[in-house]
Order: C-alpha cells, then structure tokens, then sequence
C-alpha cells in the first residue's frame, strides 16, 4: 500500500485596502484545500507517522482527541482511505457531534474516557491496547517528529520567498516543521506563530523539542481570545467578513485567529512597507460547524 495524497494547495493573493495602503502584499497558502477531510497540517503531520506504521506492520491506528477534534476526524478518514483499522480516545463523556458523527462513519471506533484518565495517553494506550501487536500510538493532535517532518515539505513548495510566514498553533508541531522547512531552505523568512490557547508562551518548549536546528520565531501570544475555541463579537465578525469578501471559509478556533491577528498588527505598523506575507490556512472548516450558534 502507498501512503500518499495528490493534493492541490495554492498560494493566493489577499487583496484588502489595509494591506494596499501600507505596501504590504498578504498571501495564503490553501492547505485548506488538500482534502476536505483530511484537510490542512493533519495531512501533512500523519504522512509519514502512517507510513511509519505500515512499515512496522501495524494495522491498528488507535489516537486521542476531544470531542470536536480536526485530528481525531482527519486520522478517522486517513485509516478508512489507506486500510488502517482506528480508534479515536475522546476526551470527557459520551457526546454525539458533527465530527464525531463523521468519525464514526469513516468506521472509527470511539473510546470515552474521563478527564483524569485522559492526561496519560501513554497509560491509556497500554490498558486498552496493550496487548494488541497490530496497535499504533499516535499522540493528540498528531504531534511527533514525524508530523514536524511531513509540514516542513510545505516550504519547497511555495511559489515565490516571503519575508513573513504565519501560522495558527495548537501543538506546535507544525509550527515546527514551518521553521524547520525554512532554516533547510536557508530562507530569512521571519517565522510568526499565533497560539490559540492561552499563556502561549508554554509552545515554545514544544516547538523547540521539534526543532533541527535551534531558530528564532515570535510567539504572538494575545490572540487567543480567552483561550482554546474561544471567541468574541470582534473575532466572529472578522470572519464574517473575511469570508464574505474573499470566498474563503476560515475556522474560529485556529485560522481565524491567526488572520485576525496579521490584520491587527498590520493596523499597529508592526509590518514594513513592501513586506510580503504569507498565512498559511491550515484547514479545519468542519470546526465550524460546532460553532454555528456563534455566529
Ligand atoms: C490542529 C490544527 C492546528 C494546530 O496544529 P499544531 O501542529 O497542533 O500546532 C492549526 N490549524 C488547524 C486548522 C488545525 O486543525
């Protein structure tokens, strides 16, 4: 079997009258668009993680997430498509959602587990499966050195240089890789993460375990908007009409932010005149969907 994707993800201009008044040039990179599912950064960080279960003969994909979780849904479609078996770890009670219900068809099978017990993934793995030789641990949200390694092929394939490359962060993995990509490349983009969970400043120990080599970033860490898929008035009517003026779909809990916060600081003149930037959209439209009563 091959574990590989033939995916599009073009690199678009964002015109908006901000960036034309400053000299500024934004671009996005649709990674959105690599599939509808296994859409964003989750393609990139299973890569090569499913190919190195595949070469140690594992057929059993079994992984953690909560309840609205882009990865637990893109590992569910990336099993279903490359012949793994799955497992989904929820974090919390038993709930039924949108992404659940899609993880669910896509045939995973789904374990609840309580909060406490959620915290040690390595503990849950070897109580429920343990025993299973075919069982293959992958962490939450996909983070590994795999995941970092997959992302940073994004890097060679951008069209043109930027001085400026944004991206949203959870994990930091694939923060990580961005960075990785660019130091390989020996490119002087400045590397700009935006954490959607609060105190930010925790991601740099993870971004730092993933790197090559070590390398300077900023962590914008005010735009988390009260914490993880949290929002306010000011974010969602971003999106409104971010979305409503470029045909994009963009998500609150991770892209979102991220936009919001280059727009912002384009409005502070945290920017140049002649900058180019460039945000990559990591995907994860479908955590819109838990989040209509938002809007
Ligand atoms: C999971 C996710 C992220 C975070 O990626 P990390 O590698 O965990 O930092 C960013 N954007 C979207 C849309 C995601 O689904």
């Amino acid at each position: 079997m091959q574990i590989d994707l033939e995916f599009y993800s073009p690199v678009q201009q964002i015109h908006d009258q901000l960036f034309d008044e400053q000299g500024l040039k934004l671009f996005i990179k649709r990674d959105d668009l690599i599939d509808p599912i296994i859409s964003g950064n989750k393609w990139r960080k299973l890569k090569y993680v499913l190919r190195d279960a595949l070469s140690k003969n594992k057929t059993h994909l079994v992984t953690f997430g909560g309840a609205y979780s882009n990865h637990l849904l893109a590992t569910a479609a990336a099993a279903a498509k490359f012949g793994f078996k799955a497992t989904g770890i929820v974090r919390g009670e038993e709930v039924n959602n949108d992404t659940l219900f899609l993880c669910r068809l896509y045939g995973m099978n789904l374990l609840f587990t309580d909060r406490k017990s959620y915290r040690d993934k390595r503990a849950l793995f070897e109580k429920h499966f343990g025993t299973d030789t075919e069982a293959y641990f992958i962490d939450e949200g996909g983070a590994s050195a795999l995941g970092a390694q997959g992302v940073s092929e994004l890097i060679g394939e951008l069209p043109a240089t930027y001085d400026h490359i944004f991206c949203a962060c959870g994990t930091g993995t694939t923060a990580a890789g961005i960075i990785n990509g660019i130091n390989d490349a020996m490119l002087a983009t400045n590397f700009h993460g935006i954490p959607v969970l609060k105190n930010g400043e925790f991601l740099r120990t993870d971004i730092d375990t993933h790197l090559n080599n070590p390398a300077e970033y900023v962590l914008h860490t005010d735009y988390h908007f009260g914490g993880y898929a949290k929002t306010d008035d000011a974010l969602i009517n971003f999106i409104k009409k971010f979305t409503a003026s470029t045909g994009i779909l963009i998500d609150p809990v991770y892209t979102g932010k991220m936009l919001f916060a280059i727009y912002d600081l384009a409005v502070k003149n945290h920017f140049k005149s002649g900058d180019k930037i460039l945000a990559i959209h990591t995907g994860g439209i479908w955590g819109l969907l838990g989040m209509k009563e938002k809007f």
